[in-house]
């Protein structure tokens, strides 16, 4: 078997397991926040499990991974250290769920195998990076949120893994409400991107292919729930510029790229909202290599390719468009003109 199967395969592998601890995560919301007396807790558990997780399927798929992970168990070893082990009992009951005799050490250590730094300059060489749980905030809404892995390769990513566990196969099920068993992107530089039911490793894999939108028709665009993450109203004089709109759709995560891969929207737009943000790698290319594999164009909000070779941070690049090609092309322009004012 080639290196490159060895890592899709393992990536299928720490996606598929990450997405199934999300999911009894969000099945114990309740139980966790009270325990914790903590809101956010119940994705600060998912966090820590789903990179856990992936980090040790990695590890036994393919030996020493460099792993650039969201996250570190620096928080939950200082919570341990202060004798509050709430936390770290709940991470590490949802990590056995998949791996039954974990210990505490285990998931802490796995947990840290992320802590990888992209290679810069003369020494790039193919790096992992993961976001465990991608849109926090529809995590905690219980609508969309994703388990996303890349590999990246002299700065571009070569194999992506998109775990949507609450999305659906069912276009015409609402974003807020969550798909009993989800879907999985995979993608590879080149190969294509199939969809697999979150649920079923047996399953065919559907190929994704997209089209460009009939003429004439509005554009559907999808964007962030949140207004903190993406210019709302910036987004909405583009689109006026597109011709007559359709309501933007809004959900969280990563899962935005896949719905425009696969047709359900034509257009994810991220229009920058704070001066100086700069997007991090994990948030992305995953994504980004799940549109472009599906025959979309992907770049920041002015037309630039997204440039994954300069560490954590997509430094070079402002906002995100992505869209099939001659959209994308008009898209370019008009968010020129907004920009221009
Ligand atoms: P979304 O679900 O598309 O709203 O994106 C969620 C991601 O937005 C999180 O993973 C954050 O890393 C990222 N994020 C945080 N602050 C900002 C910001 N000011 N602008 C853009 N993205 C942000
Ligand atoms: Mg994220």
């Amino acid at each position: 078997m080639s290196d490159h199967t060895r890592r899709l395969q393992a990536a299928l592998t720490a996606v598929a397991a990450a997405c199934r601890v999300c999911r009894v995560v969000q099945r114990d919301l309740a139980s966790i926040r009270s325990a914790s007396k903590d809101d956010k807790s119940p994705v600060t558990v998912a966090d820590f499990a789903s990179q856990a997780l992936v980090a040790r399927a990695l590890a036994l798929g393919l030996g020493r991974v460099a792993l650039v992970g969201e996250e570190d168990s620096k928080m939950l070893r200082e919570r341990i250290g202060a004798g509050d082990r709430v936390l770290a009992d709940a991470v590490l009951n949802a990590v056995r769920t998949e791996w039954d005799d974990a210990t505490l050490d285990d998931v802490l250590q796995a947990i840290d195998l992320g802590g990888a730094e992209p290679a810069r300059g003369d020494s790039l060489h193919g790096f992992w990076t993961l976001d465990p749980v991608d849109g926090t905030k529809g995590f905690l809404r219980g609508e969309q949120y994703a388990v996303s892995l890349a590999w990246i390769e002299h700065g571009v990513p070569m194999i992506g893994v998109l775990g949507c566990p609450n999305l659906s196969r069912d276009f015409s099920r609402p974003f807020d409400d969550p798909d009993p068993s989800g879907v999985i992107y995979v993608a590879e530089s080149g190969g294509g991107v199939y969809e697999l039911p979150g649920d079923d490793a047996g399953a065919a894999p559907v190929h994704v292919r997209r089209l460009e939108p009939a003429e004439g028709e509005p554009v559907r665009m999808c964007e962030s729930v949140e207004s903190a993450h993406s210019d709302h109203s910036a987004s909405e004089r583009v689109l006026e510029k597109l011709g007559d709109p359709a309501e933007p759709a809004r959900l969280d995560s990563q899962a935005k790229y896949a719905v425009v891969a696969r047709g359900q929207a034509d257009m994810y737009l991220r229009m920058p909202s704070r001066k100086g943000y700069v997007e991090r790698i994990w948030d992305h290319a995953a994504g980004a290599l799940v549109a472009v594999e599906a025959g979309c164009a992907v770049s920041d909000a002015l037309g630039r390719p997204l440039d994954f070779s300069h560490g954590r941070g997509l430094e070079k690049n402002s906002g995100i468009l992505v869209a099939p090609a001659a959209l994308h092309g008009r898209a370019v322009r008009a968010i020129g003109e907004v920009l221009a004012g």
